[in-house]
């Protein structure tokens, strides 16, 4: 008899998916995950990682998720719920909740406090920063309000992005390492350039985009 009776088959895709590597045999067969959940520091962080997780089912990015409070083996944490509208498939992913919630800062962007992310490494994040910069024209004057006001919203999140790469250095170290880059796209990110990965360039990149931000 099935464990769950007749209820339809949901999927839950606890990012820790990716970790279970760690998981151990508590002797019964049972696989045990220690440190269940990652750390989603922001709802924004959330709601960039989930758009970059294609279904594993069919490969459609448009799904909506809607988020509710939880609480999960005792951790408070945000459960991230939605119906692939590819195929169908109930994908659901847990992410724990920061003992202080930062809440969105007015005008500008935020993805987390200055701790490093646990959803992306820092070859995404520059490779987030890189297309939301590309989104900004170069010449804001032929925008209406409603044009003005996306392309601030991108350079404001390309900044915020780029400060995330950032988070990853440690204090005086000047290089990031190919092994911070945990994904095949962060890697790529990498290899094709791993001189954008220094704090020089990075710190440069960062301050330009903070300029053209104040002068917007
Ligand atoms: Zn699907």
């Amino acid at each position: 008899m099935p464990l769950h009776g007749s209820r339809a088959p949901a999927v839950v895709y606890r990012v820790i998916d990716r970790c279970h590597d760690n998981a151990v045999d508590d002797g019964g067969g049972k696989r045990v995950v220690p440190e269940a959940l990652p750390l989603a520091r922001t709802n924004a962080e959330a709601r960039l990682f989930l758009q970059l997780q294609p279904c594993p089912r069919c490969g459609s990015a448009d799904c909506v998720f809607r988020s509710t409070v939880v609480t999960v083996d005792g951790v408070l944490a945000g459960r991230y719920r939605g119906d692939c509208p590819g195929c169908g498939t109930v994908r659901t992913y847990e992410f724990r909740v920061p003992d202080e919630v930062l809440p969105p800062p007015a005008g500008t962007v935020r993805f987390g406090a200055d701790i490093p992310s646990e959803l992306m490494d820092p070859g995404v994040w520059l490779w987030y920063s890189d297309i939301c910069g590309s989104r900004v024209p170069a010449d804001a004057d032929t925008l209406d309000e409603q044009g003005r006001r996306a392309a601030r919203h991108a350079l404001a999140t390309a900044l915020a992005a780029v400060e995330e790469v950032l988070k990853f250095l440690p204090s005086g170290v000047e290089r990031l390492t190919r092994s911070a880059c945990t994904t095949e796209r962060g890697r790529a990110i990498y290899d094709r350039e791993p001189a954008r990965l220094t704090r020089t360039r990075l710190e440069a990149v960062r301050d330009a985009y903070a300029q053209r931000l104040e002068a917007w």
